[in-house]
């Protein structure tokens, strides 16, 4: 594992994500009622075009996560990977759409920040108590154990340690569960995150893998991203694996998945309903049309399925 300060980078780049998140709620391109518990409201407007993009982000994963739920009657698992600040439990809950049980898993400190806003917010903590059946909840400062959610402290870099603490948690092999790692591989070496994916892989054998990150990096506009975020301290160890669509669906059929899909988010974005689109496209004027394009083209999500249950996860798409 990396040295301390490059981890603190990583973790800070958790803030970033909750932030400009927060920011686009604020201004009406989602819906998202808990992230005001997580994070402040950011001291500046974020330009329109970094709006757009998290919305098609946001939106994009959403999209897949809620396809995989109907595919299995939400009789599965959700495990989400570096997951930050993440409050999609929150919105599962509201929309009658929660798995059997819900993982997070992050870097112990920040597991450590979200149990305490957890603790000592009761419009977090009461949606929890409410799934919570029989047996008491468990909870310390790097971990929680409820009926329906975890949290973990965890390096996703330590697959031992990984997989210990979720079955301590009654993670369960057997059912379909869906893995989503939203902004994360980047941070690890290519030889982490190929790892991590072939341990899922190998792990349960009805699974599905979303992966939203970087592409085309290798190009003029990819590597001013790259150093924009070098700039904030931030290593990208992981920067090789994302230079294409291409080495991005060959990365998850090269560790053990079965049916791998990859749309640039130009392709998502005009994949989401339209009428959405054509409500959020007027909040805001967009002075930098081509800038967003630039953006949405270095984005991409992919997916990856293992179905031994058929139970028709190739047929999850946009
Ligand atoms: N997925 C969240 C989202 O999209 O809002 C957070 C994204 S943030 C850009 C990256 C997250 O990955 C951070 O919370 C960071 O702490 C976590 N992370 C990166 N490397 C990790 C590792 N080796 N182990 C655990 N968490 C890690």
């Amino acid at each position: 594992p990396g040295s301390d300060t490059a981890d603190e980078a990583v973790r800070t780049t958790c803030d970033d994500a909750s932030i400009c998140k927060r920011f686009a709620v604020s201004v009406g391109y989602w819906k998202d009622p808990y992230i005001q518990y997580f994070v402040r409201q950011a001291k500046e407007r974020k330009a329109p075009e970094i709006n757009r993009g998290y919305y098609a982000r946001v939106q994009g994963v959403q999209h897949l996560v809620s396809a995989f739920l109907r595919q299995t009657q939400c009789n599965c698992q959700i495990i989400n990977l570096g997951s930050g600040l993440d409050t999609t439990f929150w919105r599962l809950k509201d929309e009658n759409l929660l798995p059997l049980k819900y993982f997070d898993v992050d870097f112990p400190m920040i597991v450590a920040r979200k149990l305490y806003n957890i603790k000592s917010k009761p419009p977090l903590s009461k949606p929890i108590m409410e799934v919570q059946s029989g047996e008491s909840l468990l909870m310390d400062s790097h971990s929680m154990d409820s009926t329906r959610y975890s949290i973990i402290g965890a390096d996703l870099r330590n697959l031992p340690d990984l997989e210990e603490r979720l079955k301590k948690f009654n993670m369960n092999p057997d059912l379909p569960t869906l893995l989503v790692a939203e902004c994360v591989l980047v941070y690890m070496s290519p030889q982490q995150s190929a790892a991590l994916l072939s341990w899922a892989a190998k792990t349960f054998p009805a699974a599905m893998f979303i992966n939203y990150e970087q592409i085309n990096m290798g190009d003029r506009f990819g590597r001013i991203m790259v150093e924009n975020l070098q700039r904030r301290h931030c290593d990208l160890a992981g920067v090789e694996a994302c230079q294409s669509l291409q080495t991005q669906k060959d990365r998850l059929l090269l560790n053990g998945w079965e049916d791998a899909t990859a749309l640039d988010m130009i392709q998502v974005y005009s994949s989401l309903p339209q009428d959405d689109v054509r409500r959020i496209e007027k909040l805001e004027f967009l002075d930098e049309k081509e800038l967003l394009e630039q953006l949405l083209l270095h984005y991409c999500i992919c997916w990856a399925t293992k179905d031994k249950q058929q139970l028709g996860l190739a047929d999850i798409t946009f």
